[in-house]
């Protein structure tokens, strides 16, 4: 499956929420869902209700369009989390958070998760000291996350972390915001995700 490439903008309307997926834009008067707060296309601003079904798609279209993840590589998260201990939804999201591209943007390395993306893909980003161009790579416990000396000289880099105190800085990382240097201080907990996810709709999918 092809990745989506139209406007992130048009996600988040069909969600109905910020997925604050286009960095700075997302926190200014310019946000699309905050000028244009009904679903995209032609029928959007039709009222209809959901079934349970549609609900519980909606909620799993959701979650990938925040972590930038496709179908089938989300799935596979979801296998993975049902074989973990303990609950699956939280399993799952957990597992998401622990992806490099998500600490990368946690970090305030970059000013969305795609952007966080790109700079893993071009090998600006080391962890433990060694390059690592996988985003989907799931950090553990200790693990020290870096931007490359010469990444640091970046612009973009720069200024996205000059905009981390607005976002803010979970509880399970550390930032030596000179150095761009991050360590993972523990696991992240449900508690530690906020954004509004109600997981059991996409366990409920999954399982039937
Ligand atoms: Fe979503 Fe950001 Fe666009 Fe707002 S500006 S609709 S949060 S991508």
């Amino acid at each position: 499956m092809a990745r989506y490439l139209g406007p992130s903008c048009r996600l988040c309307r069909r969600e109905g929420i910020q997925l604050y997926l286009k960095g700075d834009r997302c926190y200014t008067d310019k946000c699309a869902i905050e000028r244009r707060h009904y679903p995209p296309g032609q029928h959007g601003q039709r009222r209809s209700k959901l079934s349970d079904y549609g609900l519980q798609l909606r909620e799993k279209q959701k979650v990938k369009r925040i972590y930038g993840v496709l179908e089938k590589q989300f799935r596979g998260y979801f296998e993975k989390a049902e074989r973990q201990k303990g609950v699956t939804g939280t399993n799952l999201l957990v597992l998401l958070e622990r992806r490099l591209d998500n600490i990368v943007y946690r970090l305030g390395f970059a000013n969305s998760r795609a952007q966080a993306r790109l700079l893993v893909r071009h090998g600006k980003i080391v962890v433990n000291g060694g390059k690592v161009s996988l985003p989907s790579y799931l950090v553990r416990k200790g693990d020290v996350v870096q931007v490359t000396e010469k990444g640091r000289t970046l612009p973009i880099i720069r200024d996205a972390l000059e905009a981390v105190a607005r976002r803010g800085l979970p509880a399970w990382i550390d930032l030596e915001k000179d150095e761009a240097k991050g360590r993972v201080i523990m696991l992240p907990t449900r508690e530690d995700i906020t954004m509004p996810i109600q997981e059991h709709l996409i366990v409920e999918l999954y399982s039937k």
